[in-house]
């Protein structure tokens, strides 16, 4: 747990979310502001702030991650219409929380590039 990072106080239970999925690996959650029908985060219980700071040690969690969110848009109905899973990665990538995700967002079509 780092202290201050959002996403830490959602994995203990300090700020409330809509959790979909979790399990000793990873917890996913509603977005807050969501950017789609379906827009879900998948995080990593361990802090790691951004694939920046992603290392060997952590290849298992970060595929984890990739097959969560493939799995919960099974789950979710709209894995056959597609998807889109986005991890934003520093300042340019637009990432405004230091602990890192994986959206997941389904239920629309989505353009690339993205802006
Ligand atoms: P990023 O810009 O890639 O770092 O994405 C951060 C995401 O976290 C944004 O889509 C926010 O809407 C979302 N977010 C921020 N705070 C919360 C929260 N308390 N619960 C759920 N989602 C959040
Ligand atoms: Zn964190």
């Amino acid at each position: 747990m780092s202290e201050n990072c959002i996403f830490c106080k959602i994995i203990a239970g300090e700020i409330p979310s809509k959790k979909v999925y979790e399990d000793d690996v990873c917890v996913a959650f509603n977005d807050i502001s969501p950017q789609a029908p379906t827009h879900i985060l998948v995080i990593p219980r361990e802090h790691f702030a951004s694939l920046d700071e992603a290392e060997t040690k952590h290849k298992e969690t970060l595929g984890h991650l990739l097959l969560s969110a493939a799995e919960i848009a099974r789950q979710s109905g709209f894995a056959k219409n597609g998807y889109r899973v986005v991890i934003n990665t520093n300042d340019d990538g637009g990432q405004t929380v230091f602990h890192l995700h994986v959206h997941l967002l389904g239920g629309r079509q989505f353009i690339f590039p993205p802006g």
